[in-house]
């Protein structure tokens, strides 16, 4: 058993923290709003009560609950042999929560940052332990998925890349390794894909549904890009596409206006409850179209997804 710290416990947060704990660990989940907190132990509970209909093994709720100790300060982390940082993709907020990770966590603590897009040797420069930096980047959902990339940075010593894979290994994920560079592998393939499709709607060439129909119809995908930009959220595909475009100055990675606007008006998604599409209870219900106009009038919900 390893203590493992948390820091963020929203969609990443929270799958990380449950899969730590269904693995046996004991966890500390630490987030800056206590709201963020108590939802997220509410999710985890959820989630474990309907893994086995999800295809998941079975798995005592009471258990992985008893195993994580959640809150908003820091000071969780004191005895944290590893801590995953899981915070929104910001190198401002980034940078200064690894300031502060530094200063509270014990000297030999690992540092595993989740990011989707920032290269790890530039996490590493925000901390006085670069050897100790080692990016993961998990997948969404996280105790379903099962595998992540595993990026060393260029200061990442043998001794922690080794504690990260043993951690892996007991969450049952397989790691692929990838070289540092911004966006690693999904990302920076990924995004490119999500921000066209998002280009598609804000042109008028075709609604959400059509977009996602044609991956799922005539590309066997099981989710089309906008579902996909919904699971993710809005703001963190944003938030990721414009560290891409600042880091390659490449304009393919030109963020699509829609997704800025989208996140203005607070569609993220299937956190917000709508976003591309509605999710949630009333999802089925007719788009309410009240008080929109321009692009974002272009995004169809209505569907459920
Ligand atoms: P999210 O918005 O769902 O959750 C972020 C959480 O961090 C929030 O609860 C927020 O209150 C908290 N937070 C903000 N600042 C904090 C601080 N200083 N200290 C502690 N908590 C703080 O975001 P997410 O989707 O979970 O993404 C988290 C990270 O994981 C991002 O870097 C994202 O790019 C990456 N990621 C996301 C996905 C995905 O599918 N959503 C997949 C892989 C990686």
């Amino acid at each position: 058993m390893t203590v493992v710290g948390v820091v963020g416990a929203g969609i990443m947060g929270a799958g990380v923290a449950q899969n730590l704990a269904q693995s046996g660990h004991a966890v500390r989940l630490v987030d800056i709003s206590a709201d963020a907190v108590a939802s997220a132990l509410e999710r985890i509970e959820l989630n474990c009560r309907m893994s086995r209909m999800l295809g998941g093994p079975a798995v005592d709720a009471g258990e992985v609950l008893a195993a994580i100790t959640a809150g908003t300060g820091l000071d969780l982390l004191a005895d944290a042999e590893v801590v995953i940082e899981n915070i929104p993709e910001d190198e401002s907020l980034k940078h200064e929560l690894y300031r502060r990770l530094d200063a509270v966590c014990q000297p030999g603590c690992v540092f595993v940052a989740n990011t989707s897009a920032i290269p790890i040797t530039r996490i590493g420069s925000w901390t006085g332990r670069p050897e100790q930096v080692v990016g993961v980047h998990f997948m969404n959902p996280v105790p379903m998925k099962p595998a992540v990339e595993l990026i060393p940075g260029h200061h990442s010593s043998a001794q922690a890349l080794a504690t990260v894979r043993e951690l892996l290994a007991s969450m049952d994920k397989k790691p692929i390794d990838v070289n540092d560079s911004c966006g690693f592998i999904s990302n920076r393939v990924s995004h490119v894909f999500m921000n066209e499709a998002a280009y598609l709607v804000y042109e008028g060439v075709a609604t959400a549904e059509a977009v996602d129909e044609v991956f799922r119809s005539c590309f066997g995908h099981p989710m089309g890009p906008l579902e996909t930009l919904d699971l993710i959220g809005v703001d963190t595909v944003l938030q990721s596409i414009e560290v891409l475009h600042e880091h390659f100055a490449d304009s393919k990675y030109r963020p699509c206006p829609l997704l800025k606007q989208m996140v203005d008006a607070g569609l993220l998604g299937r956190k917000s409850g709508e976003g591309f599409y509605r999710h949630g209870p009333d999802s089925r219900g007719p788009a309410d179209r009240a008080g929109r106009n321009g692009h974002l009038a272009a995004v169809r919900s209505g569907s459920e997804n």
